[in-house]
């Protein structure tokens, strides 16, 4: 596999652009080797400059649901873009969103749309302390909740990914609002609310964690949160910026059956395009400026590009059966890892839940950050980059997911599994 053309490219994007990119985890810098500079993508794959094929398990980190360049998805944006690109007015698109998306999540009574993650968690963690009118905020370890100030703290994703303390540059004043706790303890977020109960504005937290690998809620953890949110008066927030519509049509809320205050949503609902949003009980929404005091803005939110792609997609995923589809995909997909594993005597652990999988060389069961952080250090980079040499394109960390999209068929399937074969003997060689 030749990569001249990518490398050419990140040495002259270093250049300009820190790290040579736009986003830390892009640059390959925990795994090595040269980050792919990708021309184009189809379906559930995508090229690079240099011509090399890749079947794509990251779906630009989770959005491309129905794949990449999906006919509906492109027709959808040609339409709206024949139109115009940006108003700064209220268009129709933005209501039919809304209400697809609050007809979807029964806890989203009203949603406001912004165009990152980073915005919906920045915005809903404001509301939440401005309705409250307390400044603290529970975090877990390992949850990435954008790269928000006061939710840095002890960040999976990148944070994790590169080891840095995820605070310089955030005030100590900030930081010191925000408390952490192991995901999945719920002692210790019993005793943190007995310390600061009155304080907690709200506990904000990835009903399923997709940053730290993926970690799924242990029974009884979301329904234990809810609890001790209602009884010191703070809200639950859940970030189902990769859950919401990749778990099932109502996000992680509807699997797990537990309601949040408010919910922030990302990546699929803006289907490629930069959207994203919050929203969640209607008194709450209430609050938000120009109806209430609360304020938050946006040039670009709920631009009619990005609210047309976000229909588009969730259209496809509203067709009958994609949920089971999603849900085999990822099942195969981590299991077929886990027997691969076994034959080749490798300690090795992985989970599916809906479109999401993830895998850690342990021996599991993984439950929180520290126990993703014991698997072992050498194995993920070999295996990572002997997949992507067969063509197989993983997300380049070991605390990320693997996506599963609407476009991947049985055989691309198989495909990864036969180069996994392959990966593992080269994992397996690093003791
Ligand atoms: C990706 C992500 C975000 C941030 O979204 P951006 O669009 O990258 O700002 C927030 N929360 C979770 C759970 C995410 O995975």
């Amino acid at each position: 596999m030749t990569t001249d053309r990518s490398k050419e490219l990140f040495k002259r994007a270093k250049r300009v652009i820190p790290g040579g990119v736009d986003s830390p985890v892009r640059a390959f810098g925990s795994v090595g080797g040269v980050p792919r500079f990708i021309a184009r993508g189809k379906g559930c794959r995508v090229w690079d400059v240099d011509g090399n094929e890749y079947i794509d398990f990251v779906g630009s980190w989770g959005p491309l649901i129905a794949g990449h360049a999906n006919p509906s998805v492109l027709k959808a944006l040609r339409a709206a873009m024949a139109l115009g690109t940006s108003f700064g007015a209220p268009t129709e698109l933005e209501i039919e969103l809304a209400e697809m998306i609050t007809g979807a999540l029964p806890s989203v009574k009203k949603l406001r749309f912004v165009s990152s993650g980073t915005e919906a968690t920045m915005s809903a963690l404001r509301l939440a302390r401005g309705a409250t009118g307390r400044e603290r905020v529970l975090k877990f370890e390992g949850c990435y909740h954008g790269h928000v100030d006061a939710l840095l703290l002890g960040a999976g994703s990148g944070v994790a990914t590169l080891g840095i303390p995820g605070t310089p540059g955030v005030p100590a004043s900030y930081a010191d609002l925000t408390i952490q706790a192991p995901y999945n303890d719920i002692g210790a977020v019993q005793q943190a609310f007995e310390r600061w109960g009155n304080e907690i504005a709200c506990v904000v937290v990835e009903p399923l964690a997709g940053n730290m690998g993926c970690i799924p809620p242990r029974p009884g953890f979301l329904k234990a949160l809810r609890e001790c949110c209602d009884r010191s008066g703070a809200l639950l927030i859940f970030d189902e910026v990769i859950t919401g519509f990749r778990l099932a049509w109502g996000g992680a809320q509807k699997l797990y059956r537990v309601k949040p205050d408010l919910t922030c949503l990302g990546k699929i609902v803006g289907g490629g395009l930069p959207a994203a949003a919050y929203g969640g009980r209607r008194d709450l929404m209430a609050q938000i400026a120009p109806e209430g005091p609360i304020y938050q803005a946006g040039t670009l939110s709920g631009n009619p590009l990005a609210m047309a792609a976000g229909l588009a997609t969730l259209g496809e995923l509203a067709k009958e059966g994609t949920y089971e589809r999603l849900g085999a995909i990822s099942k195969r997909m981590a299991e077929g890892l886990a027997e691969i594993a076994r034959e080749v005597g490798v300690e090795f652990t992985s989970v599916a839940v809906g479109g999401a999988f993830g895998f850690f060389f342990h021996p599991g069961p993984v439950h929180n950050f520290a126990d993703a952080q014991q698997a072992h250090a050498g194995r993920f980079k070999p295996f990572f980059q002997s997949m992507l040499e067969q063509g197989i394109y993983l997300a380049p960390s070991p605390f990320e997911c693997g996506f599963a999209s609407l476009a991947h068929k049985d055989r691309d399937i198989e495909a990864a599994l036969a180069a996994a074969k392959v990966a593992m003997r080269k994992a397996a060689r690093v003791r």
